[in-house]
């Protein structure tokens, strides 16, 4: 869906220019985390992803295939359907 209304802009705009806006959505989200705006926070979680989906069009990457590739029901380190890895903080 991404492609098909935004990829004429996008593969325009080029590989780091749409990375710039990934960053600057990801850091729009971080705001949001500081309120209490489940709104807000929807709002932010879309942006983002809006913007990986555009990066991954622009670099021919099929962002379904690769997530589904490496998280396809089960950690992908090590291989449980419920992580067993030491928790990361
Ligand atoms: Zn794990």
């Amino acid at each position: 869906m991404m492609q098909q209304v935004y990829f004429h802009q996008d593969s325009r705009r080029g590989p780091h220019g749409t990375y710039n806006w990934l960053v600057d959505e990801v850091k729009e989200l971080g705001e949001a985390l500081e309120g209490n705006n489940i709104g807000a926070l929807e709002d932010e979680f879309a942006d983002v992803i809006a913007w990986v989906a555009s990066l991954a069009n622009i670099l021919d990457v099929d962002l379904e295939k690769a997530a589904l590739s490496k998280y396809r029901g089960k950690c992908p380190k090590c291989g449980e359907t419920t992580c067993q890895c030491a928790p990361v903080e």
